[in-house]
């Protein structure tokens, strides 16, 4: 996918990452991992910490990826309810997925802490907004299957929902105590840091042109300037993967999601909009979110590409939201893709012996992928037997390119029309 490093507020504000150089000449590890994002940046910290010799090669520079564009909301679960989970996997296995992924952001935090990785932590918990009669209707049901399991989520009613918000547009959002807000680069970054510090080497601005087998065992990964042997291969590019040779595992639709970040808000204005600093999503189908960074800013993103309409969509959804915030300047734009697969649901495919690609995570992958990460590495060291995420091959998706034009037209006919007021 050819993008370019974006200029987006996570990128403005972030601490430096380690210096890194491109991967050059011949070297020999125990894994190659195609990727610095969180996926195999938690594999790569979690492989050296457990003894195992690792590479990490990255195309650009780390977090370049989903990890360094998301809007930095680390829940619990995925994005689908747990009884869709249940339906897609079976109870068993979609029950040792949930389970997994309940506690996945008590992972990030304590990485957070380990590590001391400064990525603005909060963990104030996060708010699903309900819009509509619809939007109740699924946080109800999302609250049911969650309390039913165990979770400490609360359902706010109307009034709760809006004096947390700050907004008179919802009625209902179901809060999650387990989440929280990070700065997402920084966090890629400081997991960055982390690994070096356990042991792994890591390279940037060293797009992989070739994975290959070799007749003795084990792979060859190749750049332009270098090569690295491995036994294993962990493939972590997502919607970012970007060689001809990853073209059969891109089975999953990429989907524009922009976000704009204001300057820093005066008091008045930040006692109007999230006064707690919880992280917000609503329930619409073209969804947006909303959380503040750390020196105040309104951080507000939707789906669609930031090009598009969407700037303005934003000034105008923004002022509808929080009237008392006036009219909000954008400091920063930027977008990034996310990979949706037709179960909404990771998957690790395993290629060939020792050749793992994982992908999908379909918007939600702060706490996934550093779960997913930390997994394949106590798999191949033998401490677990096998991941919580499917190890089936991405289900194929047809019409992938017709899909993602659809959603991509859908979102701009949406943001057109809020504007617009024809679709408030
Ligand atoms: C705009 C946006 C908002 C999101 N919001 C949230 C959120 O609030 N909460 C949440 O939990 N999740 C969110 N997500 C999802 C989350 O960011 C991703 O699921 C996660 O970052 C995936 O991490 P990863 O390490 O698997 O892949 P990535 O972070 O995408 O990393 C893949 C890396 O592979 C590299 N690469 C690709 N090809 C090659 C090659 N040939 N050679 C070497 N390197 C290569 C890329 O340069 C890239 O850096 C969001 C995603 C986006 C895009």
């Amino acid at each position: 996918m050819a993008e370019q490093v974006c200029d987006s507020l996570w990128r403005a504000s972030a601490p430096a990452g380690p210096e890194l150089t491109p991967l050059s000449g011949e070297k020999e590890v125990d894994v190659a991992i195609v990727g610095g994002g969180f996926t195999g940046l938690s594999a790569a910290l979690h492989l050296a910490k457990f003894g195992r010799s690792v590479a990490v090669i990255e195309a650009q520079e780390i977090g370049f990826g989903g990890s360094g564009r998301n809007v930095g909301l680390a829940n619990a679960g995925l994005w689908l309810e747990p009884d869709q989970l249940d339906q897609e996997l079976g109870k068993a296995a979609g029950k040792v997925l949930y389970d997994a992924l309940a506690v996945a952001p008590d992972l990030v935090y304590q990485l957070i802490e380990t590590y001391g990785i400064e990525c603005e932590p909060t963990r104030k918990g996060t708010l699903h907004a309900g819009v509509g009669a619809s939007g109740l209707a699924q946080l109800q049901r999302r609250f049911d299957q969650l309390s039913a399991r165990g979770a400490p989520v609360q359902l706010l009613n109307k009034e709760e929902a809006q004096a947390r918000i700050g907004s008179a547009t919802f009625n209902s959002a179901l809060f999650d105590p387990r989440a929280g807000t990070i700065q997402p680069l920084a966090y890629a970054r400081g997991l960055a840091h982390a690994a070096i510090k356990e042991g792994a080497q890591l390279f940037d601005f060293s797009p992989v042109i070739a994975i290959e087998s070799q007749s003795e065992g084990g792979w060859l990964v190749k750049t332009a300037q270098g090569v690295v042997r491995a036994q294993q291969v962990i493939q972590a590019t997502n919607a970012y993967s970007a060689f001809a040779a990853e073209k059969e595992t891109r089975k999953f639709v990429p989907i524009f999601y922009s976000q704009l970040a204001s300057k820093p808000l005066n008091e008045q204005q930040l006692a109007a909009v999230l006064p707690n600093k919880e992280g917000m999503w609503d329930t619409c189908t073209v969804m947006s979110s909303a959380r503040m960074d750390q020196r105040g800013r309104l951080v507000f993103g939707g789906m669609g590409n930031v090009g598009g309409a969407l700037a303005s969509w934003a000034t105008q959804r923004v002022a509808d939201l929080w009237p008392a915030l006036g009219k909000v300047e954008w400091e920063f734009k930027w977008t990034g893709h996310i990979a949706y697969s037709e179960d909404h649901i990771p998957h690790c495919q395993q290629l060939q012996q020792g050749l793992y690609s994982i992908a999908g995570y379909s918007g939600r992958g702060i706490g996934p992928g550093t779960v997913v990460g930390k997994e394949l590495a106590e798999l191949i060291t033998g401490q677990r037997e096998q991941l919580s995420i499917p190890t089936t091959l991405l289900r194929d998706i047809p019409f992938r390119e017709l899909k993602r034009m659809f959603y991509e037209v859908g979102a701009h006919t949406y943001h057109l029309g809020q504007q617009t007021g024809t679709l408030r």
